[in-house]
């Protein structure tokens, strides 16, 4: 067990399983808005469970933080109060938005607290394995310290530049990811409408040049058997995109697809509610389409 005392406060569905590794390497401390969900995590862990942020905030060195956004991320942060002092460090593995990362990073310096964003990346099956890729901003000298707590739950680790920069390039990564769903979902869907089985289909796309992961695994493992499994919201999906769509146009790149993939992704979040999965975007196009992709 290293020296160092981390809190990890937002045990969701990838905070859960990334915490579960910390307590392997670090004596943890965890926190939790839903405060059943963090007894129950102390309990299979034997780590301890704090009432209140401040208390993770007045014991540990480095605070771990996965909540759904920045903004919920900044009202936890404030909640520490005064008991942030300097040399702590704020790891934050929110997939974030890089503007409320950088005026968070600005709030804890004038404390002389560290911030890395550390957003993360290979779903909640990575975070169970420990393999999740990891991508961080921040000054080296805090990014060295963070590395060293991420590698409990990564295979890969990058330095990706100042603040803010792994929270970017996260939104690129999952607008990369929405558009492949959006995009093989239309394209099935007439597939199967003209007779062509989706097995068929996937079969010589994953063989050809407009295969990825979303038709390599998440169409066959849960549209095609139709299983739907939830592990990553597509509200958080749609966030996601948001942020990669105000990244682009903050840098004035063009951003046609990213903008036509956040209104789809926002229109399916508002047909299939919070709490729908990030893959079930599909199941609006095969409604509209009034077809099945299996
Ligand atoms: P979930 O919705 O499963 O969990 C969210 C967690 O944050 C819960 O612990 C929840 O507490 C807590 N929470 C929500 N709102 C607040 C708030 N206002 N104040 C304090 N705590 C709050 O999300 P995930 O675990 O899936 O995602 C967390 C982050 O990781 C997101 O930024 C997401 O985009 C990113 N991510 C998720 C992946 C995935 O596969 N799931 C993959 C890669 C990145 P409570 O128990 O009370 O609801």
């Amino acid at each position: 067990m290293a020296a160092t005392k981390v809190g990890f406060i937002g045990l969701g569905a990838i905070g859960w399983p990334m915490a579960r590794h910390v307590t392997k390497k670090f004596e943890t401390t965890v926190w939790n808005r839903t405060p059943a969900r963090a007894e129950k995590f102390a309990k299979e862990t034997g780590c301890w469970s704090a009432k209140t942020v401040a208390e993770v905030v007045g014991w540990a060195d480095v605070v771990i933080t996965c909540l759904p956004t920045s903004p919920d991320v900044r009202a936890v942060v404030e909640k520490g109060g005064l008991g942030w002092r300097a040399g702590q460090l704020l790891v934050d593995a929110t997939s974030g938005d890089p503007a409320n990362s950088r005026a968070l990073a600005t709030w804890l310096a004038a404390k002389g607290v560290g911030f890395v964003d550390a957003p993360v990346s290979g779903g909640t099956a990575g975070a169970e394995a420990g393999t999740l890729t990891v991508m961080l901003g921040g000054e080296e000298r805090w990014v060295t310290p963070a590395k060293e707590i991420v590698a409990a739950f990564a295979g890969k680790v990058v330095h990706v530049g100042p603040v803010g920069a792994g929270d970017a390039l996260k939104a690129v990564n999952n607008m990369l990811l929405a558009v492949n769903i959006q995009a093989a979902g239309e394209g099935l869907a007439a597939l199967v409408k003209l007779g062509v089985s989706a097995k068929a289909a996937l079969d010589v796309i994953n063989a050809s040049s407009g295969r990825s992961n979303v038709t390599e695994n998440l169409i066959p493992q849960r549209v095609v058997n139709r299983t739907w499994p939830r592990t990553f919201r597509l509200a958080l999906l749609d966030k996601d995109v948001g942020i990669a769509l105000d990244v682009l146009n903050q840098n004035g790149v063009p951003s046609d697809i990213t903008a036509a993939a956040k209104r789809c992704m926002a229109r399916a979040r508002m047909a299939l509610g919070e709490e729908a999965d990030h893959v079930e975007a599909i199941k609006e196009i095969e409604r509209q389409a009034g077809v099945e992709i299996k």
